[in-house]
């Protein structure tokens, strides 16, 4: 068994191979120089069972609750903060939102709403009235009618989440080979005949591999391949004839210290709506995001504006090439910030960071899918951290029972497998990306 991609999907998916078939020889490879160095490391490793999409509840709530249970029953760190969603809505996102609210609710999903006044008393630094604001109506500002918060929702520490998976995939013998670039899968005839040129077209064939170069060189052959790729499933796919299904978008991250300001300190030590601090709030504005890194006395910005931010099909395989832009903040978030919480007004960028969401540009849902030999999983949109878990499990199901078997999911709750794919796919199109 060949995994392809040792970002937090691909170190799941082997755990949860090799977990299941630990006699099973599982081969994870990489082209960075360690595990979880692509857009893993470059994440905000926010989680939320919070979508309008109940396969994303699904696959979010129950690997949430396998990270709580990691961190909480097994006492494994995994840097895991529950400060909850704080969505703040102006009146017509509130009206947009009622009924996947309910729905949310009436799924189980742990909800509190807050009126106008409840969100001025329990967060005084927030600016929720515009009317009277020239610069807001310029910009389209709508004031804050309502506020969600979702409660089993946080943030994680990617890199120790993917260690906990790479320390597990190890112990059961699994093994990893980083700095060893798939070049291309291996495509060839069940029955070769051994005649130059094949497979052909009247020939039944599959992948049987890959062909490899850096720490190992040559062909690694093996009956079952999985390409777990992220952003670069495309790059491997597309030669052979499979669409790849994902679509690259750059998205970035701005630090904000708190350092200078003691406004902010007092924000940051935000506990009116949890225990663990800050909430990651959402803004009514291209959702951008305020989020909460108390330890660092900082804040993390960012946005999910889509209209004019060009997809790339295959990007670069040096992440070094996807640069964050100090004018990005400056001009397009900055601004709106400031509006709605005035204590970051004369903020500058300290670190700033970008990577890439793989967008499944049909529902924003992740797909798996098996084609001659092939296992191909993959178009997370943003949020592939808080379903990591859910995902590695249903593509272990694919690989054990295929597309017709069910998966189970942490907790025991069964998933129809063949809803991800794509010849039978079944899901509910996802509304709520950031
Ligand atoms: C700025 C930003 C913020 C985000 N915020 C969140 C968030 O708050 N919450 C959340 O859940 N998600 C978030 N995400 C999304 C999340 O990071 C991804 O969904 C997740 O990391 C994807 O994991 P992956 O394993 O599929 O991909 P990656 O982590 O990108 O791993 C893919 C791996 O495949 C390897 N690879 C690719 N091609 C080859 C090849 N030919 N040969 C060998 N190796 C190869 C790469 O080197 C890489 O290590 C964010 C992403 C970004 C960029």
């Amino acid at each position: 068994m060949l995994v392809v991609g040792a970002g937090i999907l691909g170190l799941s998916i082997s755990y949860h191979i090799k977990e299941h078939a630990p006699s099973k020889d599982v081969f994870l490879v990489d082209r960075f120089a360690a595990v979880a160095q692509g857009n893993t490391a470059r994440s905000n490793a926010m989680f939320r069972n919070t979508f309008t999409s109940r396969d994303n509840v699904a696959l979010a709530d129950s690997s949430i609750d396998y990270y709580l249970e990691v961190q909480n029953e097994l006492g494994i760190d995994l840097g895991l903060k529950k400060c909850g969603y704080l969505w703040l809505m102006s009146e017509r996102q509130a009206s947009k939102g009622e009924a996947n609210i309910r729905k949310l609710k009436n799924c189980g999903i742990e909800l509190r709403e807050y009126t106008r006044e409840d969100l001025q008393r329990l967060l005084p630094a927030l600016r929720s009235e515009f009317s009277a604001s020239d610069e807001a109506r310029l910009m389209d500002l709508e004031s804050i009618a309502a506020g969600i918060f979702g409660e089993k929702c946080g943030r994680l520490d990617p890199t120790k989440l993917a260690n906990y998976y790479k320390e597990r995939f190890l112990a059961l013998g699994g093994k990893i080979a980083v700095n060893t670039n798939v070049t291309s899968l291996i495509v060839e005839p069940r029955q070769p005949l051994g005649i130059e040129g094949e497979p052909f077209t009247w020939q039944e064939s599959n992948v049987a591999g890959a062909k490899v170069e850096g720490a190992f060189h040559g062909e690694l052959r093996a009956k079952k391949t999985i390409v777990a790729a992220g952003a670069w499933n495309n790059e491997l796919l597309e030669p052979i004839g499979l669409d790849g299904h994902v679509k690259a978008k750059k998205r970035q991250l701005f630090t904000l210290t708190a350092k200078k300001s003691e406004e902010l300190e007092r924000l940051l030590r935000t506990r009116t709506f949890s225990s663990e601090g800050f909430p990651f709030a959402i803004l009514p504005k291209n959702a951008c995001f305020v989020k909460g890194v108390e330890e660092n006395r900082e804040f993390w910005v960012g946005c999910d504006d889509d209209f004019n931010r060009p997809f790339i099909n295959v990007p670069d395989a040096n992440l070094e090439d996807c640069k964050p832009e100090p004018e990005y903040f400056e001009r397009s978030l900055y601004p709106i910030l400031r509006q709605y919480f005035p204590a970051f007004e004369g903020s500058r960028a300290g670190q700033m960071w970008a990577g890439y969401y793989a967008y499944n540009t049909l529902d924003s849902i992740p797909f798996a899918f098996e084609e001659n030999d092939l296992i191909v999983a993959g178009g997370q949109s943003g949020s592939g951290i808080m379903k990591a878990d859910a995902l590695g499990r249903i593509v272990e199901a694919l690989y054990r029972l295929g597309e017709d078997g069910d998966a189970t999911l942490h907790g025991g709750r069964g998933y129809r497998i063949r809803n991800l794919g794509f010849k039978n796919r079944s899901v509910e199109r996802e509304e709520w990306v950031i």
